[in-house]
C-alpha cells in the first residue's frame, strides 16, 4: 500500500494549492474531494472575487487545471473519508465513493483542508425574513444573480432602486454562539455594492454595519472604492427586523451614530452571511481525532507562529476548516501545509520518523 504520499482532504482553494505544494516538492498526492468538481465554495458559488472583481471560475479553473494535469496528484472525485486508523508516517483511511463502495488508502501524512459552511440565516435571531419574503436573500443568492450578470428582485424579476446589505449575520452573535468575526464578509458586501451599483447605475444602495472591518489593502481597494467612485452608503446602525411594507421592505432598526431610531423602505435586502465550519470540517475532527477550538473549526497548535500544525502530529490544516479565512489566507496556509507535510516525508526517508 502507498504509504509515500499525502491525502489531502477538501479540493477547495486551500487544499487546491496544498496538493500543488506538496506535488512541487515531487511528493505523491491523493486528494479527496466531496463534491464532483474541484474548486471548492469560490467555484461552486460565486461569480467574482475581491478585490478586482475578476472572474471566479476562471481564477479557479487555473488552479483546477495545475492539478488535474499533474501526473503526482490522484484526483478522487465524489469521494469522502469516512474512518481512519494509524499515525504520523503511516495513516490508513477508509474513502467512499457516491455508489458506497468503500476502499482503503494509505498516506504518511494528512492535510485537511474541508473548509466553511455559509450560515442559515434561519437561525438568526433577528428577524429578517429570509423564509419569509423573496426579496430578502443573502451574499451567496445575489453571487448567483451575479453570474447570470443581472441583480433583480426575486419577486418581480425587476431591477431594484434601492438595495441594503445588513452586515454580522451569524456572526459576532454570542446569543447563538457564533463569538467571532467572519473577516471576509464587509468586503465581500462593499464588493457586490459596487457591482450593483455598475449594473443598475440608478439604484441607491445601503449598508447597515456594526462597525466596518476591512483588513490590509481592502480598505483602499474596496472600501473607498466603494464610498467614492460608486456613492455606496455606509450607515452605522443595528437592525433588528424587515417586515413587508406593500410591495417592499420595512427595514427597522437603530441608527447609532445619529442615537436614533431607523426606520427605511427597501427593494432588496441583502444579508451579510458569516461562516461556520462544514460538515466536513465536523467531521474530520470526529475521524483524525482533531480537537476543535472554542469556536468549532479545527485546532492547531502553534497560534500565530504555527497556523497549520493540529495537536495530531502528522496532520495539518489549512483554509477556512481552521476559523474564517480570506482566499489569501487559505493560499498561504495551503502553501505552508504542503511545506510541513513534504518535510515529513523528507524525515521519513532519512529514517527520523518510525
Ligand atoms: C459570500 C462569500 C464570498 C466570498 N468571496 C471571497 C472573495 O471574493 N475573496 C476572498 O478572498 N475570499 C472570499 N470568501 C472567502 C473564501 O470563500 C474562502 O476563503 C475560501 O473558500 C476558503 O477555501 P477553503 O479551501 O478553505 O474552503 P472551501 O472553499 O469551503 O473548500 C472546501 C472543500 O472541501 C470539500 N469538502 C468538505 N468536506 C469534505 C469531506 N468530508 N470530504 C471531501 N471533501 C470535502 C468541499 O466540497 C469543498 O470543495 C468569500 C466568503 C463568503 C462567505
Ligand atoms: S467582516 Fe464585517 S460583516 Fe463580517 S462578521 Fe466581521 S464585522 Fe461583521
Amino acid at each position: 500500500m502507498d504509504v509515500d504520499r499525502v491525502l489531502v482532504v477538501g479540493g477547495g482553494p486551500a487544499g487546491l494549492e496544498a496538493a500543488h505544494g506538496v506535488a512541487s516538492l515531487g511528493r505523491r498526492v491523493l486528494l479527496v474531494e466531496g463534491r464532483d468538481e474541484l474548486g471548492g465554495t469560490p467555484y461552486a458559488s460565486y461569480a467574482t472575487l475581491t478585490p478586482d472583481l475578476s472572474d471566479a471560475t476562471e481564477a479557479m479553473r487555473g488552479m483546477i487545471d495545475r492539478i488535474t494535469d499533474n501526473p503526482l496528484v490522484d484526483v478522487r472525485l465524489g469521494t469522502r473519508v469516512v474512518a481512519s486508523s494509524g499515525e504520523a508516517g503511516g495513516f490508513r483511511v477508509a474513502l467512499e465513493g457516491k455508489d458506497g463502495e468503500k476502499r482503503e488508502e494509505a498516506a504518511a501524512a494528512v492535510i485537511v483542508a474541508t473548509g466553511f459552511q455559509h450560515f442559515d440565516p434561519g437561525r438568526e435571531t433577528q428577524m429578517y425574513g429570509y423564509y419569509e419574503y423573496d426579496d430578502v436573500i443573502t451574499l451567496v443568492d445575489a453571487e448567483k444573480m451575479f453570474r447570470e450578470g443581472r441583480i433583480v428582485r426575486p419577486s418581480n424579476g425587476e431591477a431594484p432602486a434601492t438595495v441594503c446589505f445588513i452586515q454580522c449575520v451569524g456572526s459576532r452573535d454570542r446569543q447563538i454562539g457564533n463569538k467571532y468575526c467572519s473577516k471576509v464578509c464587509c468586503g465581500i458586501a462593499s464588493k457586490q455594492a459596487i457591482e450593483i451599483r455598475r449594473m443598475v447605475p440608478g439604484a441607491k444602495v445601503f449598508i447597515f454595519y456594526i462597525d466596518m472591518r476591512m483588513y490590509g489593502f481592502w480598505e483602499d481597494q474596496i472600501y473607498w472604492k466603494a464610498q467614492e467612485e460608486y456613492k455606496v452608503n455606509y450607515v452605522r446602525g443595528i437592525v433588528t427586523e424587515v417586515i413587508r411594507k406593500g410591495d417592499k421592505l420595512l427595514v427597522k432598526g437603530e441608527d447609532t451614530t445619529m442615537g436614533r431610531p431607523m426606520e427605511v423602505l427597501m427593494d432588496l435586502v441583502i444579508l451579510s452571511v458569516g461562516m461556520e465550519p462544514s460538515r466536513g470540517t465536523v467531521e474530520m475532527s470526529r475521524i483524525f481525532g482533531i480537537p476543535r477550538e472554542e469556536h468549532g473549526f479545527l485546532a492547531t497548535v502553534g497560534g500565530p507562529l504555527d497556523t497549520v500544525s493540529t495537536p495530531v502530529p502528522g496532520i495539518f490544516v489549512a483554509g477556512a476548516a481552521a476559523g474564517p479565512k480570506d482566499l489569501e489566507d487559505s493560499i498561504s496556509m495551503g502553501g505552508a501545509a504542503a511545506m510541513k507535510a513534504a518535510a515529513l516525508l523528507a524525515r521519513m526517508g532519512e529514517g527520523a520518523l518510525r
